[in-house]
């Protein structure tokens, strides 16, 4: 095999060397995409990519059902990517291969399937502290169906399953153990191969999340012995909407389907019910996603070969970049990684001492660098942790040294350019942050003076990268709410961070409106906002033509749908209030 060269490599990224970010364009240079949310999906090559426009422009047929040759080819190579994953995760039997849409449907077929018929009140089920929330809320749902509890497995300081306390949270009473092979928060391989022999110790079924895995690792299922196995294909740079459930035979024999129709029926009658299928076609009801597992038997071929490599040039690149990242991460003083030591895998998460982790990343989006922020779906994971939520840098092998630099480069400028964030909340006595403790708030300014302001600031500004410094400039001038005010009856919901809303009536029925966030940002969106409703009556903030304002201003082709959800909830908010 030649050895692992990474600019090639990268050359088979389309959308890597064509996407232009044109929006980011600052000073009339462009910004080049710096794709750093890997461990959200990958990027896909252009093998895959033509494969499933193969699929649909030459032999798109539904499998298994018709006699005709169309027919024929399309379940030929549908059941041609079953072999190959069965060779690839080394399952005794392509029986044991069931196709999903990706880790939270297989997650959820054994729940529903298996262990609803299984646990009895009082049963439990372990998961680890850093479980996403696939691997979560499957479970809080089936514990809520039969009565059964669910245990947590601690982390130690570097971030692993803490093995020091499993064999009492891992006893005769556990029925089911399910645990990420690695954490898309963490990046730490866990020592599943210890939990897996426990549950075995005690009589548990093992349930294996290989979503982070699979990418990066090579895996084989009858040397770990694990009775379930799952991952998604989109991040192993497969398509969207392909996932696998591996389960050891005898138990997928055992288990009765939760979805029902298509190939998964033997016979169906009005009279004698329905009996169903072999495996593995008995767990899989419905069309499948048929132009999506046929890119996944080229993927396989793509990836196959880069982590069986003896030479490992695909998995010391990786290697090498996570460490390059990791160390040039050290040098800002700010930064804090959330566990102990560098990861396994190209996954990085941190926080910035004085920052809010959207405000970075949203300031990184500006210059074309994509990481993600917030809670990363697992919120258990923050509370364990005792943050809001952190920044995330997760790599691909198609990454560049190069970018790293970029990156850093930007967030070093990010980081000294904006002011720390200083606790008011902590400092409301200090008398130069402004802090509004009172609920009478002074009708001060013009309301359509106020929305002149805003679309005067705007109207110039060419790129998102301005935009979203006039949106920073503007959350200086929220005033900040008292801790006092900021209840679970001021909170907005929907809001992606925390955002608190105080209404008061004036005599004259007007209404005035402060808010807060945690995040620079919001606060600037919030400005934004406020300025097109304060000071107005119910009817008149009722008749604001919201939408027309945001697109005037620019905003809601930039911000992601939850962002945007979040100033539409703010927008709600204030109607209900008001109504
Ligand atoms: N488990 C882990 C560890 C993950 O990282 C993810 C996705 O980020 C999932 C499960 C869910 O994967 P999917 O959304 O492909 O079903």
């Amino acid at each position: 095999m030649t050895p692992f060269d990474p600019q090639l490599f990268r050359q088979q990224f389309p959308l890597l060397n064509n996407y232009e970010n044109i929006d980011t364009e600052s000073k009339g240079d462009k910004n080049p995409l710096v794709y750093f949310d890997n461990a959200a999906t990958t990027q896909k090559p252009q093998q895959v990519i033509d494969i499933a426009n193969h699929y649909y422009q030459v032999f798109n047929a539904n499998v298994h059902r018709a006699s005709h040759q169309l027919s024929s080819q399309a379940t030929i190579a549908f059941e041609n990517a079953r072999n190959l994953t069965q060779k690839f995760i080394n399952a005794k039997s392509v029986k044991e291969v069931i196709w999903t849409k990706g880790s939270t449907e297989s997650i959820n077929v054994i729940t529903q399937s298996l262990a609803r018929n299984i646990l009895k009140q009082g049963d439990e089920i372990a998961i680890c502290a850093s479980e996403h929330h696939a691997n979560i809320v499957p479970w809080q749902i089936v514990a809520k169906q039969t009565g059964a509890i669910i245990k947590v497995l601690p982390l130690s300081s570097s971030g692993h399953i803490d093995l020091k306390v499993i064999d009492k949270l891992i006893n005769n009473k556990t029925k089911f153990v399910a645990c990420a092979q690695i954490s898309n928060v963490l990046g730490k391989i866990n020592p599943i191969q210890t939990v897996i022999n426990k549950a075995k110790s005690v009589g548990a079924i093992s349930i294996i999340d290989g979503a982070q895995t699979v990418a990066h690792v090579a895996v084989d299922v009858q040397a770990l012995d694990c009775d379930f196995y799952v991952f998604s294909a989109h991040k192993m740079y497969g398509p969207t909407g392909v996932g696998v459930l591996y389960g050891k035979q005898a138990l997928l024999e055992s288990m009765q389907p939760y979805q029902g129709g298509g190939e998964m029926i033997k016979n169906v009658s009005f009279e004698q019910g329905t009996s169903y299928n072999e495996l593995p076609f008995k767990l899989e009801a419905g069309t499948p996603n048929i132009a999506g597992v046929v890119a996944f038997a080229e993927t396989l071929e793509f990836i196959w070969p880069l982590l069986s490599d003896i030479d490992q040039g695909y998995s010391r690149y990786e290697k090498k970049l996570t460490q390059y990242c990791y160390q040039a991460l050290v040098t800002i003083e700010q930064v804090e990684f959330i566990v102990d030591g560098v990861p396994d895998i190209p996954v990085i998460a941190f926080t910035i001492n004085g920052h809010h982790n959207h405000d970075i990343a949203i300031a990184l989006d500006s210059y074309g660098i994509a990481i993600r922020s917030g809670h990363h779906c697992a919120m258990p994971l923050m509370s364990y942790l005792h943050i809001d939520g952190c920044l995330r840098v997760s790599l691909a092998a198609y990454n560049t040294f190069t970018e790293v630099d970029i990156f850093i480069t930007h967030l070093k400028s990010i980081v000294s350019e904006f002011e720390p964030e200083e606790n008011h909340l902590e400092n409301s006595h200090d008398e130069t942050i402004a802090v509004n403790t009172s609920p009478e708030v002074k009708v001060t300014s013009e309301p359509k003076a106020a929305m002149d302001r805003i679309i005067e600031l705007f109207v110039n500004t060419k790129s998102w990268d301005s935009r979203h410094r006039e949106i920073m400039l503007l959350s200086r001038e929220l005033l900040r709410l008292d801790k006092t005010l900021r209840s679970d009856v001021t909170l907005i919901s929907g809001c992606e961070s925390k955002a608190w809303l105080y209404a008061t009536r004036s005599n004259d029925g007007t209404y005035s409106f402060t808010a807060d966030s945690d995040a620079k940002i919001i606060r600037g969106l919030l400005v934004i906002v406020l300025a097109a409703f304060n000071h107005k009556s119910s009817q008149q903030i009722q008749s604001v033509n919201i939408n027309q304002y945001f697109s005037t201003l620019g905003l809601m082709q930039h911000l992601s749908p939850s962002r945007g959800n979040g100033l539409i909830a703010i927008v709600d908010k204030i109607k209900t209030l008001s109504a």
